[in-house]
Formats: C-alpha cells, sequence, structure tokens
C-alpha cells in the first residue's frame, strides 16, 4: 500500500544532455540548499548512465565537495548520452539504485530529452518498484516507504529554446562567447573590407543568432522561426549589403543559427550565404563556424546567479511538494516560477513542429515579445539608410544625452536611439557632456553613419557630467531648447542625470518650454535607480568584478588566506550582493544593512574557526559605502590582526575597472530594446497636446514607464538608492549558500 509521500530524507542530483557553463553552479546550489534543509544529498555521476550503473556512480555530496566549481565551466557531475535508459530494464536498474539509497528525490538539469526521460521514469517509478519487489530485488516496505518519486527540473542548454523560463542555464554565457568572437572578427574584417559569415548553434530556435546579431551589430541575420521572406533570398541580401558597401561600410557580417532555412524549410548554411556573397557580389567572404567555443569557458556572472538561485527554488519545490507533478523551474523576469514539466517540453516541441510545418507567423508568436521586438530592431538596423520621411509628416527634432557615471552600455543606447529616429523621418541631436553641455548649447546634428561601431564601444562617446542644474541653469537649458527647436529629451544615465530631468520637469508649470517630454533611460552600473529591476551597464561590471574576484581567488591557491574585495554601488549593494553570490563569499557588506562591531566581532570568529577547521581560503566582498568608519582597509587590518599565524589578508579594492570595457551582450541587448522604445515614447508625447516624462525601466521583465514627477517619491532620502529593491531578497539564499562554505573549504 502507498503512504502519502511525506518530506524526503535524500535527494540526489544529476546533469544529462548536453553540457552547459552554469550546471556546477547549479549542481553546487542544489547540494548546499539540500544540506541546509537537512537533506542526504547525493551526486550522481555521468547523467542517466551513473542512474544506471549505480556503484560509485551515486555518491554522497558534501559541502566542500562542491566548492570551488562556480567558476568552471561545464559539469564536474559529467554527462552523457545514455541508450540503457530509454529501455525500461535501464529505468527498473535505475530505480533500484535509487531506492536502496533511500532515494525518491532527484532533480536533473539537462535539455528537453533528458527532462522527458526523467519524467517518464517518475511516472514509471511505483510500477517499477512493483516489479523489483516481484523479482524479488527489494522489499515491498521498501517499496511501500518510497512509493513516488519526487521530480524536479532545470533546463540546461545553451540554446534558451525551452518554455518554462526566460533562459536556459548557459544561454547568456554562449552569447558571451559569440560575442567576443564577433567583436574580433569585426577588427580584422573591417580592416580588410571583407565579409564574413558566422554559424551559430540552434537547431530550433534563433535565439542565440538573433541576440548576437543585435548584441554584436550584425548586418544580416538567419533564423529558422522567421525565413526571409522572399524565394530569392540571395538576391535581397545581396543588394542590403551593396547598399551598406556604397555609404561606406567596411565590413559585412551575417549571422546563421544552424537551423536556418528558406520559406519551404530547406536548410540555409552558412556555405550558402558564403557562396551568394561570393557569386553575386565578388566579395572575398570567410565562414566561421564558432561550433564548440559557445559551450565552453568560464560561466558569466547572470548564469552562475540563475543558476544558483534555480537550484535553491529545486530543493525548495521538493521540500514542499513530495510526489506531486514534476514541475520546472524557471526564471521570468527576476522571479522564480515552476510549472508542469511536460508541459513544457511538451510546448517547447511543438515549437519545433510549428517550424516543420513552416507555420513562421505562430513560431514568432510563440517565442514573444522581446523576440520579436529583437526581430524587428534588427531589420531597422542593417539597413543602409533610414526610410525617407513621409511626405508631411512632422519632423521632431530629439536631443539625446548623458547624465551620472560612466556606464557600459550608453553608446549602444545613443546608436539605437539616433537609428530608430531618424528612420521615423525625425531629426536627431546628440548633446556633449549631458545637461553641462546642454546649457551651453554643445549640440550637433546626427546621422546614421555617425553611431558606426557604437554597439560595442565601452564608454560614453558623448560625455556625461554629474552636473545637477541650479535654477539658473535650467534657465539657459530651456533658452538652448528653444533656440535649438528641440521637441524632446532622452537622458541615458544615472542618478544625476535622473535628478536633473526631474528638476527641468519640475518646473513644467512655468512655461510650455518646461513640459517638453523627457525620457530616461537607466544606465549605471550601480542598479541604484527607481522604476526598474536592473539599469544598463550593471551586468557588464557584474562580469567584470566576477573575473577579476576569479583571478584573485586563484592568487590564492598555495597559502592561506582571506581577501576582502571592495566593489562600487555607492549607496546599492546590488554589485555587492550579486557579486558575492556569482563568486561564492562568505560574507557580504551592504550599505543598506550596514556594519556594526558586533558584526565584525562574529565575521572574525566565523572566519577563525573555518580556517581552523582546515579552509584554505576567504572572500568577503564589501560594498564602497557599507559603512563610513568600518572601510575595507579596516576590516583588512582587524581580520589580520586577529587572524595572526592561522591565515593572512589581503585587500582588493577593484575600482574603475568595474566600469570600463566593452558592453556585455546583455547590456547591448537591453540598451537596444530600452532606446528603441523611449525613441518611440518620445515621438508619440512630443505628438500630443500635454506630453508627459518618464523614465523607463524592466519590471518583472517587462518594459515599463513610470511617470517622472514620482522619481522622489520612490527614492530613499539622502541616499542614492529606491525604496524598493526586489534583490534585496536574495539575502537569505546568499547566506545558505555562505554558510555551507565556511566550515569545511
Ligand atoms: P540537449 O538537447 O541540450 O543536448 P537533452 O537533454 O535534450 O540535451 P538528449 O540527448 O535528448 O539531450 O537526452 C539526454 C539523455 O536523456 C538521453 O541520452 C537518454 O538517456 C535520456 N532520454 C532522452 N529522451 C528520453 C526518453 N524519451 N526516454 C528515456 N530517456 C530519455
Ligand atoms: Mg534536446
Amino acid at each position: 500500500m502507498l503512504r502519502t509521500p511525506q518530506r524526503p530524507t535524500s535527494l540526489a542530483v544529476l546533469t544529462s544532455g548536453g553540457d552547459a557553463a552554469g550546471m556546477n553552479a547549479a549542481v553546487r546550489a542544489v547540494v548546499r540548499a539540500g544540506l541546509a534543509e537537512g537533506l542526504k544529498v547525493y551526486g550522481v555521476f555521468e547523467g542517466m548512465q551513473g542512474l544506471v550503473d549505480g556503484g560509485d556512480r551515486i555518491q554522497p555530496m558534501s559541502s566542500s565537495d562542491v566548492g570551488g566549481i562556480l567558476h568552471q565551466g561545464g559539469t564536474v557531475l559529467g554527462t552523457a548520452r545514455c541508450a540503457e535508459f530509454r529501455s525500461r530494464e535501464g529505468r527498473r536498474r535505475a530505480a533500484r539504485n535509487l531506492v536502496e539509497r533511500g532515494i525518491d528525490a532527484l532533480v536533473v538539469i539537462g535539455g528537453d530529452g533528458s527532462l522527458t526521460g526523467a519524467n517518464l521514469f517518475r511516472n514509471e517509478w511505483p510500477e517499477l518498484l512493483e516489479e523489483l519487489v516481484a523479482q524479488g530485488e527489494i522489499t515491498q516496505t521498501l517499496a511501500d516507504s518510497h512509493g513516488r518519486l519526487t521530480l524536479v527540473g532545470m533546463v540546461g542548454s545553451i540554446d534558451n529554446d525551452m518554455f518554462g523560463t526566460d533562459m536556459t542555464i548557459g544561454a547568456d554565457t554562449a552569447l558571451h562567447r559569440i560575442t567576443e568572437a564577433i567583436d574580433a572578427i569585426h577588427s580584422t574584417a573591417s580592416s580588410h573590407q571583407r565579409s564574413f559569415v558566422i554559424e551559430v548553434m540552434g537547431r530550433n530556435c534563433g535565439y542565440l543568432a538573433l541576440m548576437s546579431a543585435v548584441a554584436a551589430g550584425a548586418n544580416w541575420v538567419l533564423i529558422p522561426e522567421s525565413p526571409p521572406d522572399t524565394d530569392d533570398w540571395e538576391e535581397s541580401m545581396c543588394r542590403a549589403l551593396t547598399a551598406g558597401r556604397s555609404i561606406g561600410r567596411r565590413r559585412n557580417l551575417a549571422i546563421v543559427a544552424e537551423g536556418a532555412q528558406d520559406l519551404h524549410g530547406n536548410p540555409i548554411t552558412a556555405q550558402h550565404v558564403k557562396e551568394a556573397l561570393e557569386e553575386r557580389l565578388g566579395e572575398d567572404t570567410r565562414v566561421t563556424s564558432l561550433g564548440h567555443v559557445q559551450r565552453g569557458g568560464a560561466p558569466s556572472a547572470f548564469d552562475r546567479y540563475l543558476s544558483t538561485v534555480l537550484g535553491y527554488a529545486a530543493v525548495e519545490q521538493v521540500i514542499m511538494s513530495p510526489g506531486a507533478e514534476a514541475q520546472l523551474i524557471g526564471i521570468r523576469g527576476h522571479q522564480i516560477i515552476s510549472s508542469p514539466l511536460m508541459d513544457c517540453v511538451d510546448k517547447t516541441r511543438a515549437v519545433a513542429d510549428v517550424i516543420a510545418n513552416q507555420d513562421y507567423e505562430k513560431a514568432m508568436e510563440i517565442r514573444g515579445g522581446s523576440f520579436r521586438d529583437s526581430f524587428r530592431m534588427i531589420r531597422t538596423m542593417v539597413r543602409a539608410q533610414p526610410h525617407a520621411p513621409v511626405p508631411g509628416q512632422r519632423r521632431l527634432r530629439l536631443a539625446v544625452l548623458h547624465g551620472g557615471g560612466p556606464a557600459p552600455g550608453m553608446n549602444t543606447a545613443v546608436r539605437v536611439a539616433v537609428r530608430v529616429g531618424v528612420d521615423r523621418g525625425h531629426t536627431m541631436l546628440a548633446v556633449r557632456n549631458g545637461f553641462q553641455g546642454l546649457g551651453d548649447g554643445d549640440i550637433d546634428e546626427m546621422d546614421w553613419m555617425s553611431v558606426t561601431g557604437w554597439v560595442s564601444r565601452g564608454g560614453a562617446e558623448l560625455g556625461t557630467t554629474r552636473f545637477v542644474p541650479t535654477a539658473e541653469a535650467i534657465d539657459r537649458i530651456a533658452g538652448q531648447l528653444e533656440s535649438h527647436h528641440i521637441d524632446g529629451l532622452l537622458m541615458i544615465g544615472g542618478w544625476s542625470g535622473y535628478e536633473a530631468a526631474h528638476a527641468f520637469h519640475e518646473r513644467r508649470d512655468d512655461s510650455a518650454v518646461f513640459a517638453r517630454p523627457i525620457v530616461c533611460l537607466p544606465a549605471s552600473i550601480n542598479n541604484d535607480l527607481p522604476g526598474t529591476e536592473l539599469s544598463i551597464g550593471a551586468d557588464t561590471a557584474l562580469n567584470n568584478i566576477v573575473s577579476d574576484v576569479d583571478k584573485i581567488k586563484q592568487s590564492a591557491v598555495a597559502a592561506r588566506r582571506s581577501f576582502v574585495v571592495e566593489v562600487m554601488g555607492r549607496d546599492c549593494g546590488y554589485l555587492a550582493l550579486m557579486s558575492g553570490l556569482a563568486t561564492g563569499a562568505e560574507r557580504v557588506y551592504l550599505p543598506e544593512e550596514g556594519m556594526s562591531l558586533l558584526d565584525l566581532q562574529n565575521d572574525v570568529n566565523n572566519l577563525k574557526e573555518g580556517f581552523e577547521h582546515g579552509k584554505r581560503l576567504g572572500l568577503v566582498i564589501r560594498s564602497e559605502h557599507s559603512d563610513p568608519v568600518y572601510t575595507t582597509g579596516f576590516i583588512h587590518a582587524l581580520f589580520e590582526r586577529e587572524g595572526d599565524g592561522l591565515f593572512d589578508v589581503r585587500q582588493a579594492i577593484l575600482g574603475h575597472v568595474q566600469q570600463g570595457g566593452d558592453p556585455s551582450p546583455f547590456d547591448r541587448i537591453q540598451a537596444t530594446r530600452l532606446a528603441s522604445k523611449c525613441v518611440e515614447y518620445l515621438i508619440e508625447e512630443a505628438l500630443t497636446e500635454k506630453p508627459t516624462s518618464a523614465f523607463i525601466g524592466l519590471q518583472k521583465g517587462k518594459v515599463r514607464f513610470t511617470p517622472l514627477s514620482e522619481f522622489p517619491a520612490l527614492i530613499e532620502t539622502g541616499v542614492h538608492r529606491p525604496r524598493e529593491q526586489g534583490w534585496m531578497a536574495l539575502r537569505p539564499l546568499a547566506k545558505v549558500m555562505a554558510r555551507a562554505d565556511s566550515p569545511s573549504r
């Protein structure tokens, strides 16, 4: 007789299918969250094969077994394709191997195939156990006490092709690899006036191709979901690329997804594209197939974060609903969601069918809003020249400027804003040096080609300042708006930019010039702006921090050493907490929490205890404004003094490297998406009777506008951060991951 499933006491975790960066972080999170819940946690090596083989391929895991793997690509558990698991006999052996160890909960990290197989296994479980009892392999009592298998899945796949999650584990890292490769190819292509065709992975899903085309500023892209709309696609492609050459573009870059096809479902390969370019344009064309480079390398900051939160949530799911229908844990916006696993697999497979049946409209519809936005965007950006203005249309004059500190992705956003505005028939003006420059009338008209190459360029070409205008300066600014006939302003920047825009907008009742629409686009590495979960630049900064901390940790292989790393963020601890999660820091100091002597005392004691028990490496991360007195230097000195003889201490203040470098693919993609929406907003508002002003942002993964007048109400008094910060909810999770770290490693 089956008993009602109880809270499981043991849990097994495995990785299966193709490997993906971030799988290790997911395994680490499952192991540590499981241990923190008092479960016995087993690691299954070599995917489903390990389940079938049993023996030492299923091993209990301790917290230290998953130490030091966060930054490694691939999977330490190994993965395999396993034919035996496809047979009932194989799955019966797997069931026996689990139930003998008292395991009746399984977390699987893999693609659609692995999740389907695991789900079948879960559904068959009661029968498999019956068969094992009948064959005398296990006792009835054992079978009865493990009547149901609890299954929770996470998607590890670089393709980002699964329903039930906005992002799959490994997709962001793959985008990093592709973008780095294309950036490198860019420079050589431009030098030689060559054409390049790049093939990226994605059998049924154009995600990697499309997003890398947005991020790298490609001139043509071919994806499975939306084939070229004519039979003679070679002709339309060549026409567009020739037009580009004729206006002085130095290189042509086409990106082809593995599964790209024409209207009739015939494959379009990178080779086809190359031949077309050589034959029809006589261009020297090279094909680069990125292949396994896309899977490799250290996981990006986002993949480490994603895997960690998903792994943690998977364990919660196991504990909360033992025996329930199998669930898939995914992410939507910044929210963790759980959905019936087989629904997700079925819907995913349905897209493949829709594409195979050449119902492309449906395929694009299923892919969702941001995918469609990006596709539309690409169509505008690949144009060699803008659409001519519609006869009789009102031609607005819209100005773009920055404010606040520099943030990677600012140039990307300006490029898109200029091109979208010009393409809609308007005049786009660039203001140099922010609001200061605006007051001084430092304003130039921008044309289509003036922003060439800006997609991947770090820094801020237009210049930015932290200048917040006084009443007198505001009047001067108003004067410039009048004399340059500026109908609307797009401010791409951070805190001071928001303050300046708000100060100007506050005078809206004084005269019509102050009521002209302003839209602010959040660009700040600190991620300290209201109305958005994320600002442009923060992802790049996070990746900069993570790769530096990886190196810092490696430098300590031999010694027993603790590092105190200081990161930026001003009054906002976002970078500190997120980089702590992504690098495995055991303690993070945040300005939101402050620091006390008692905290420091505890932290010193924890560190000492850790090192006394064989720990070799310590890492604490301190956000720059955590406390005015307990500075990074102070903590360094304190730890050094107290750790005397047991461990030594080094401090690293990362400084401006965090603001520098080329924007990450994610920052480029978001900058592109938000900037285009901002220009649309400005155009609409500038043409209405009573225009409004706003700041744009991502809320629960959706693009939203908040009225600019709400700025003061949404921020904390006296400090630079919003009242509500969703990421603060991650603090308990960070503690669980860290607590497990201290005693053992
Ligand atoms: P990716 O597509 O990202 O490489 P995947 O998980 O889809 O990953 P597959 O090769 O399809 O990769 O599946 C991995 C393993 O999962 C298979 O080798 C097999 O052991 C198991 N598996 C897949 N489908 C089934 C099925 N229908 N029944 C039983 N087991 C399956
Ligand atoms: Mg698959």
